[in-house]
């Protein structure tokens, strides 16, 4: 016999957190004519590791007008992009993430082209997406949520898995795909995808503000009210 526990109170929380934080930060709306292709924001994340994004816009930028397609950038020799993806924390990493990704994507599909794709559940389009080099929960979730596609799906960095893990909303241990787990069954059913979008770019704020890695700053933190850390420092 299954009891009906009702609604999971985490769902309230991210509601007010959502609130608070458009009351401290103001609104972070991605324009809908602001969004990229999945092509494009999958190479974003896949040479994008410990990368400030603006670095990875411009080296993502750079390839595009320096090869002119996706299947030319998979033919570039890995020295060749290596070069080409200086402004990244990790270069050769990059360089050979991306040859190795776009590689697999031609074999399987006959060119970089992501369209199939919107043919497929969220779910499973992210099953498919990380089955390729190079490309984890956080990319995949990425080109669902912030590209042309505009599905539902939560994207999770550093700072949104540090703050949901202090809050206690997530496990304190939980990698980004628990983290996500964890949160996409919680998510305020009335959020869409631009929603989902906004509240990854407010907890990316916070984190940058208050809830900065090392010392949390909680003292005016806009998300101290449910912040089970908060609730505890001073
Ligand atoms: S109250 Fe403190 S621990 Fe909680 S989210 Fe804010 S800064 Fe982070």
């Amino acid at each position: 016999m299954q009891f009906d526990l009702g609604p999971d109170p985490r769902t309230d929380i991210l509601r007010r957190l959502q609130a608070a934080l458009i009351v401290a930060f103001g609104r972070i709306v991605r324009p809908a004519d602001k969004r990229r292709s999945p092509e494009w924001v999958l190479v974003h994340g896949v040479i994008g590791a410990q990368t400030k994004t603006a670095a990875s816009n411009a080296s993502t930028e750079g390839l595009l007008a320096e090869y002119g397609s996706w299947e030319a950038v998979a033919a570039t020799p890995v020295a060749e992009l290596e070069a080409q993806l200086q402004r990244q924390t990790f270069p050769s990493v990059a360089a050979k993430r991306l040859k190795d990704c776009l590689g697999t994507i031609i074999a399987a599909r006959g060119s970089v082209d992501l369209r199939h794709l919107s043919n497929l559940p969220t779910d499973e389009a992210m099953v498919w997406l990380e089955a390729l080099p190079g490309v984890a929960r956080k990319n995949s979730a990425g080109v669902m949520n912030a590209s042309t596609f505009a599905r539902k799906a939560m994207v999770i960095d550093g700072h949104h898995r540090r703050i949901m893990q202090r809050m206690g909303v997530v496990p304190a241990k939980a990698d980004t795909a628990r983290t996500y787990d964890a949160l996409m069954p919680i998510v305020p059913p009335e959020w869409s995808a631009a929603d989902m979008d906004e509240h990854h770019l407010l907890l990316k704020k916070l984190g940058q503000t208050h809830c900065r890695p090392r010392k949390p700053l909680c003292e005016g933190c806009p998300a101290r009210r449910d912040c089970e850390t908060g609730a505890v420092t001073s």
